[in-house]
């Protein structure tokens, strides 16, 4: 039986360590990861959605299961155009459990879409992109936080 096809969406404002750790850990379940980087009209961000991409590119360089889009809408949406039946989250602690597996249970409802999701590694469950951005700002080194390969 060929693997089913996987979304991993999120805003990667930018792309940290902590992301691209659940995408490897995934990566043997799935044909494809699609990740997907969702354009939030309400919610401008920090970085440009160009360079957030590129980043999101570079992190992925060299794994041809993993492919990188934009969208816009609802991840339920997505997944039925790509043909994904799988969602692939990652959990840091009890308030990311709470928030997705609300989601989770929309997805499931409004498209069948099934979430899988992964614990963060204990090294990165105290990474997230919100952090990084503080990180940034202050001028403090982001290097050990964001994916091998990449540089902001
Ligand atoms: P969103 O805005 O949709 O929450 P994010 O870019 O913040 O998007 O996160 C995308 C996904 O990556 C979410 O499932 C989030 O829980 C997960 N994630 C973020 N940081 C980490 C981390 N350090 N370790 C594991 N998973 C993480």
């Amino acid at each position: 039986m060929s693997r089913p096809i996987a979304v991993f969406p999120g805003s990667f404002d930018p792309v940290t360590i902590g992301h691209w750790s659940i995408v490897q850990r995934a990566l043997p379940l799935f044909s494809t990861i699609h990740v997907a980087l969702g354009v939030n009209t309400t919610k401008r961000g920090m970085f440009e959605l160009e360079r957030r991409e590129a980043w999101l590119r570079q992190a992925f360089q060299g794994m041809p299961q993993v492919n990188v889009i934009r969208f816009e809408g609802l991840t339920a949406d997505l997944c039925e155009r790509l043909g994904a039946s799988f969602i692939v989250r990652g959990l840091r602690n009890s308030t990311d459990h709470g928030n997705e597996r609300s989601i989770a249970l929309m997805n499931h409802a409004l498209r069948g879409v099934e979430t899988l999701f992964l614990p963060a590694l204990p090294e990165h469950a105290h990474i997230s992109s919100t952090i990084v951005r503080e990180l940034f700002a202050n001028h403090a080194d982001v290097g050990p936080f964001l994916p091998p390969g990449v540089s902001i």
